[in-house]
């Protein structure tokens, strides 16, 4: 299984900011399109960083609400981790877990071309237990 097997079900919406728009601008993405980070990127989709929650709780924890002036790019990571249509989706939780964070870019060449989340991950995994679950059910039935 792929993370091209998960955007099949999930699509391919990527919600970007730009590294010049404010923390406030980046927020509002979130809030209104219900996600936990957003990609901020160039005119040709290239990521050029990322901004979760965390940076931003961490942000106005520093900084109090004036920091919502301030640029993305002030509190955006800039080393992102991203992974291809054809990754393995183990390889991804890998990635997770091991980075401690919860979201990805999907990338192709250097475009990104959706963002796969824990939730996504997780998701795809109960159903692949519950599949394999039924499958063996119906098995042992007829054999039974
Ligand atoms: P998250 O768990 O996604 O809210 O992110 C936790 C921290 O990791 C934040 O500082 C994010 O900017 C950063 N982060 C999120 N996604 C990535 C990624 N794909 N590669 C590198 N850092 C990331």
């Amino acid at each position: 299984m792929t993370v091209a097997n998960i955007l099949k079900v999930k699509g391919r919406d990527v919600f970007t900011t730009r590294p010049h728009h404010t923390l406030m601008d980046a927020l509002n993405v979130l809030a209104e399109k219900r996600i936990g980070a957003v990609v901020a990127s160039d005119d040709e989709m290239r990521v050029l960083g990322i901004i979760s929650e965390r940076d931003i709780i961490r942000a106005i924890a520093a900084g109090g609400r004036d920091a919502l002036d301030n640029p993305v790019s002030q509190h955006m990571t800039r080393t992102v981790q991203t992974v291809q249509l054809s990754t393995p989706v183990l390889a991804v939780m890998d990635l997770m877990t091991k980075g401690r964070f919860r979201h990805v870019p999907v990338v192709d060449g250097e475009r990104c071309i959706a963002v796969i989340s824990i939730v996504d991950i997780v998701k795809h995994r109960v159903e692949q237990v519950e599949f394999e679950h039924e499958a063996l059910h119906s098995y042992i039935a007829r054999k039974s």
